[in-house]
């Protein structure tokens, strides 16, 4: 049977008016980043047949609608670069002037997102689901060093900090905007079915460290730990971003082949190229989100291993 069309509204479980913590998972804030939503129904169908004890509720919801439709990552923009306190604020108030098809996803977005963290009874966490096209392992992202920072270096996949230094506006702003702690979590290649494994284990494993679901109802949390282990092996637990290069109008930037997300570079090693020549890695580090395909204003990242505790 062919995938019905997706609605804001992918499910949500657990007593609306009940205590107990709240885990509101976003799905496709770039809508060709399907596996979120995938990886939330199959937990919410999980829930439902398996019915465990379960104390608090979990939302889940597609981010851009339209481009969900579409499969493609935004309509005229990017709807995850766009939640500043300000913006926010004016959509609140009614008074942001909406031009593109991403200021009205933004807007309903927000207004779903309001009502379900206004219904919240207890903890919360955001789950910012995204994949990636280049290959590589799955990391967190994450802006805070509370409680989810431990929750996401225990999973054993890289956890990203700071990158908020250099990209503003994503989703993770909002929510720490208003005190509440999320993860972003890229869970692997778009179109591979471990991508969905991925993120459906996140979201039992959050569910389990909030106290929604007791550890020994979840279907297999060892599974689900070994599962996010093994993409993980080999690689720092926690690195900082510490670099980004930034890219002009027309300076013919090419990433050199061969570079993926949480490959390490030497300082001084060849990376791209662009009108004014060599690009080098200005210092060692995990190398981030090489431009390889598409328009986009940053060329790559560098990130350093850094201490969980410092
Ligand atoms: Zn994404």
């Amino acid at each position: 049977m062919p995938e019905p069309p997706p609605e804001r509204l992918i499910g949500a479980y657990g007593d609306p008016a009940g205590p107990g913590p709240l885990v509101v998972a976003i799905c496709g804030i770039h809508g060709n980043e399907p596996a979120g939503g995938v990886a939330a129904r199959r937990v919410l169908a999980w829930l439902e047949a398996a019915r465990p004890a379960f104390g608090g509720r979990f939302v889940a919801l597609n981010g851009h609608l339209a481009a969900l439709r579409l499969m493609q990552r935004g309509i005229d923009g990017d709807l995850n670069r766009r939640w500043s306190s300000a913006r926010v604020a004016a959509l609140r108030e009614g008074t942001l002037r909406r031009r593109d098809a991403e200021d009205h996803e933004q807007a309903q977005l927000l207004g779903v997102l309001d009502a379900a963290l206004a219904g919240a009874r207890g903890p919360v966490l955001g789950l910012d689901l995204h994949s990636f096209s280049a290959p590589g392992p799955p990391f967190v992202v994450t802006r805070a060093a509370g409680p989810e920072l431990a929750f996401a270096a225990e999973l054993g996949v890289p956890v990203l900090v700071s990158l908020e230094r250099f990209i503003g506006g994503t989703i993770l702003e909002l929510f720490s905007d208003e005190g509440l702690p999320i993860l972003g979590f890229e869970a692997g290649r778009h179109d591979d079915p471990a991508t969905v494994d991925a993120h459906a284990a996140l979201i039992r494993l959050a569910l389990a460290e909030l106290g929604a679901v007791a550890r020994e109802s979840l279907p297999d949390e060892a599974a689900d730990r070994a599962l996010l282990t093994a993409v993980g092996r080999g690689l720092p637990r926690v690195v900082e971003v510490t670099h980004r290069h930034p890219l002009e109008p027309r300076d013919g930037f090419r990433m050199r082949p061969g570079f993926h997300n949480l490959v390490f570079v030497s300082r001084g090693e060849a990376l791209a190229d662009d009108r004014h020549g060599v690009v080098r890695a200005p210092r060692d580090g995990w190398l981030l989100m090489p431009l390889y395909q598409g328009a986009g204003e940053d060329g790559f990242f560098l990130a350093v291993e850094r201490p969980l505790h410092g």
